[in-house]
């Protein structure tokens, strides 16, 4: 395996320059490298998995375009090839290697299907109910529900994504705040229609029912979405 890095990785929030990568020669540093940029106890997993499939690993600066990608193996380039952004926080890290490593399954195990399609969101599920052991305990039913229906929903997704973020080293409540945040009665906007001003009225499950103040119409909200506080 050939592991690529950058020198001075991990230093959020700001993106760092590219630097020239240097090639890793021994197991330790290899896994010294992943510690920096995965939970402590994801680096034995994903070390071994780069390790069996011969992957050539590189860890980027950040993109804004995306946040990893695969590329399979191929006549002038004979083997997996995966990319994740340096910049990401250990959970997100690993939430793109998941990502990517579900390509690299889907490769191996389908020929000539699309490349976010049923066969890749089966391995990606499969992907994610083993390894949700691995994220934080409040996000761990999100990937079992997640995991437990194909075609994957987006709206779990973004869930997953936005509790994800709440990792980042920056994460302050109100940058991202999301409704579970607020308590009930509270008046919010949602992030993503602003127009429309709520009054949070009770939990149900995973989403809050809901007033919207001008029409009084109710709605459910995912307990995860993200909002600013009016
Ligand atoms: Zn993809």
């Amino acid at each position: 395996m050939r592991l690529l890095w950058l020198e001075r990785a991990y230093v959020p929030p700001q993106p760092f320059p590219l630097r020239l990568s240097h090639v890793l020669t021994n197991q330790e540093r290899y896994r010294r490298i992943l510690a920096n940029h995965l939970p402590a106890q994801a680096v034995d997993h994903v070390y071994n998995y780069l390790n069996l499939h011969k992957v050539h690993f590189h860890i980027t600066r950040g993109r804004t375009s995306k946040l990893g990608d695969y590329r399979w193996p191929q006549a002038n380039h004979d083997f997996h090839e995966i990319s994740i952004n340096g910049d990401l926080n250990p959970y997100l890290f690993l939430w793109v290697f998941l990502h990517e490593a579900a390509h690299l399954e889907t490769h191996l195990h389908h020929e000539g299907v699309t490349p976010h399609g049923h066969e890749w969101q089966s391995e990606y599920a499969r992907l994610i109910s083993t390894h949700a052991g691995l994220f934080p305990a409040d996000v761990q039913p999100l990937l079992t529900r997640l995991a437990r229906r194909i075609p994957l929903k987006r709206t779990l997704l973004r869930q997953v994504e936005a509790l994800l973020h709440h990792y980042d080293p920056d994460y302050t409540a109100t940058v991202h705040l999301v409704l579970d945040d607020l308590p009930a009665g509270s008046r919010f906007r949602l992030k993503n229609k602003p127009e429309l001003l709520f009054e949070s009225l009770e939990r149900r499950r995973t989403r809050w029912l809901c007033r919207e103040v001008t029409t009084g119409r109710t709605y459910t909200v995912a307990a995860t979405a993200e909002v600013t506080k009016h």
